[in-house]
């Protein structure tokens, strides 16, 4: 008997693995097919008071760090938290064929993608709109709010009443849930801890979908794996936040070094003195045309240091800015406090709390 020649069964067996490989590819695409339109009739069943957007949802594919663009299924605008405990039953249900994965997206002002959910469901945090912000004053003031709030919209609302938070981010255009979800730093962190220490109580969406409140006493392990948790251990839909007496006025100082070292043992000397600023925070300017590179405009021409004359072109700077709370009539005592902690090199300026908190909004918005 002749057999065929060693070539002809190369060539067959190539056949055989091409066309096994195109079969698979197709199975695969249209299991994805098949998949996404399932998850979207299903989500298209759910009762909620808010609603889905199905086609418009580019929006949920950007933020602020512009290298990830995750499009997702379909975006949720919940008008309750019931919405959001819906939606997350439903495709907790569905289980892990659904392949549908969540994000809350507060202002999208992450770096890397982290608000987005390829193929998934993005839950715009900032359509939910109750509860709505409610502040107790008295000897422990706090405020009640939704977590898709923002920042900027708590310190207008609790000026109203002389109360401010007591701990910040530099820029206010941010939500609760979105920086409760990291830490929230700024230049009061060195006295009251990070935004994440100055929160008494959240309400929270687990991964199954329950509405669950939480504490340091009343699930103490969920309250404490939400805080700061990057959006992995469940939503934020309302928290309450600790206030205090806010100033009548700020002092807002700018102390720029070429010296590393000069800068650093002037932040640490501030930090640990007693009797020194209520805000004080350190950055370092790459001094060239950008975003950072603002702060030119942050001295007063009439100073009599110039920042002009200060020769930093091309050059690596660092910058201590520093505030000091006060009242109308205790002037002097924070001059008392600008003399003693003697930084190297001074200007200043006058604000009101509010300019100073919100200083920051130059940074472009997405
Ligand atoms: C210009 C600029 C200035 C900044 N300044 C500061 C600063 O001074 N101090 C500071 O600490 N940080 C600062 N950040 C970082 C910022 O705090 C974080 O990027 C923050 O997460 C952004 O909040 P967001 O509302 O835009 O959240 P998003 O970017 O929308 O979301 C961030 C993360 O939180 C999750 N998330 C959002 N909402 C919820 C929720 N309700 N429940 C659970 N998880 C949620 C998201 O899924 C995601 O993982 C700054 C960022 C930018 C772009």
């Amino acid at each position: 008997m002749r057999h065929p020649p060693l070539i002809f069964h190369k060539r067959n067996n190539m056949f055989v693995i091409r066309s096994f490989m195109i079969l698979l590819l197709s199975c695969i695409t249209i299991r994805i097919n098949l998949c996404l339109s399932s998850n979207t009739a299903s989500l298209k069943t759910l009762s909620v008071g808010g609603h889905f957007t199905f086609d418009k949802v580019h929006h949920a594919a950007k933020d602020f760090g512009n290298r990830f663009q995750l499009l997702p299924l379909a975006v949720l605008h919940p008008k309750s938290v019931s919405d959001i405990a819906t939606t997350i039953r439903h495709i907790c249900q569905l289980g892990p064929y659904s392949e549908l994965t969540v994000a809350a997206r507060g202002h999208g002002h992450s770096l890397q993608g982290q608000a987005q959910a390829h193929q998934g469901i993005v839950i715009n945090m900032e359509s939910l709109q109750s509860p709505k912000m409610h502040i107790t004053a008295g000897n422990n003031p706090y405020v009640d709010v939704s977590g898709g709030e923002l920042w900027i919209t708590i310190l207008r609302e609790s000026l109203k009443y002389g109360l401010a938070p007591k701990s910040w981010t530099d820029y206010l255009h941010l939500t609760v849930g979105g920086t409760l979800s990291n830490a929230g730093v700024s230049g009061q962190a060195f006295r009251h801890g990070p935004q994440i220490s100055n929160v008494h109580q959240l309400e929270v969406v687990t991964g199954k979908g329950e509405i669950v409140n939480c504490s340091e006493n009343l699930n103490g392990d969920l309250f404490h794996s939400v805080l700061g948790g990057l959006g992995q251990f469940g939503i934020i839909t309302r928290a309450r936040i600790s206030l205090e007496p806010a100033p009548d006025m700020v002092k807002w100082i700018r102390v720029l070094y070429s010296d590393f070292t000069t800068f650093s043992r002037d932040q640490e000397r501030l930090i640990s003195a007693e009797s020194t600023f209520d805000y004080i925070e350190g950055f370092v300017i790459v001094n060239r045309t950008g975003l950072l590179n603002n702060w030119r405009s942050s001295f007063n021409p009439q100073d009599p240091v110039q920042a002009s004359q200060f020769q930093s072109d091309g050059r690596t700077l660092y910058c201590l800015e520093l505030a000091k709370y006060f009242n109308k009539g205790t002037m002097e005592e924070q001059n008392e406090v600008r003399r003693n902690s003697q930084p190297s090199y001074i200007l200043h300026e006058l604000f009101s709390k509010v300019t100073i908190l919100n200083h920051s909004h130059t940074y472009s918005d997405i």
